[in-house]
């Protein structure tokens, strides 16, 4: 006899704006899209129209690794959203990226169980529409 099966959360349109627009649609293309400051070299996230280090408005935006760690996480156990609750347990998780940022997201791809601090982690998309139907996507993380 085997166990219902479990789903992913379901994401909604992500919360488009023009400081985020790049790092949407990136997702959409399967790309992880950070900002880079032109004057002191911060990476950031999340989007911002200026540097959050220097107040530079001379940010750039580069396709990450999509490489990682997780720095830390929790199993979610009890949801009771439509979009998450067939997805219960699932793991939200920060993920330190290679490039410097922390992302918070799910872990997917492995049992709950088998999450730790200082796993490696790559990023994986789920493809979704915007609020207008434009391909964007969500970003989580599967092991390494
Ligand atoms: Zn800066």
């Amino acid at each position: 006899m085997s166990e219902p099966k479990k789903k992913d959360p379901e994401y909604g349109a992500p919360a488009v704006d023009q400081e985020s627009r790049a790092y949407w649609e990136g997702c959409g293309r399967g790309e992880l899209v950070l900002q880079r400051c032109r004057d002191c070299g911060t990476v950031q996230h999340r989007p911002r129209a200026i540097c959050a280090t220097c107040l530079s408005s001379g940010i750039e935006h580069f396709v990450a690794s999509g490489r990682g760690t997780v720095y830390t996480y929790s199993v979610v156990r009890q949801n009771q959203m439509p979009a998450f609750r067939e997805a219960v347990p699932y793991v939200v998780a920060y993920v330190q990226l290679e490039e410097g940022p922390q992302l918070l997201t799910n872990v997917v791809g492995c049992a709950p169980e088998a999450v730790s601090i200082g796993m490696p982690v790559r990023v994986d998309f789920v493809p979704t529409p915007g609020p207008r139907g434009e391909p964007l996507g969500v970003p989580r993380f599967v092991p390494a």
